[in-house]
């Protein structure tokens, strides 16, 4: 598996930060979903969620996902992290890539464990 720095911090942005979403982002995350998960619309149920959240023929919404979900997570991504130069991403003593969680003290990549280290 390979790194990627960017694919990484959005990962890490979007487990740990998601109250950080604009409002619009969030409508379009939920749109993403109703979208994907109702895609065929038939039943009664698929038709309400994808008319209240799934926002289709919502411009904005399209222009957002034009690029697809990924490339507009990493944009959202990267205005989060431009907004709030006080969040801090936790990265690996060792390697200095990007971990998992604010609170882990183990990399996924490199495989260095400071558990037992104090700090
Ligand atoms: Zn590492």
């Amino acid at each position: 598996m390979s790194y990627d720095e960017e694919a990484e911090l959005t990962h890490y942005v979007w487990r740990n930060h998601l109250s950080l979403l604009s409002r619009f982002e969030w409508d379009v995350e939920r749109a993403t979903h109703a979208r994907g998960n109702f895609a065929d619309g038939t039943g009664e149920h698929a038709k309400r969620v994808l008319e209240r959240f799934g926002r289709l023929g919502d411009p904005r919404i399209d222009v957002a996902l034009a690029e697809g979900r990924e490339a507009f997570r990493r944009s959202a991504c990267r205005r989060i992290l431009a907004e709030h130069a006080e969040l801090q991403v936790n990265r690996c003593p060792r390697c200095h890539k990007v971990l998992r969680t604010p609170v882990a003290k183990q990399c996924f990549w490199c495989g260095y464990d400071w558990h037992n280290n104090n700090g």
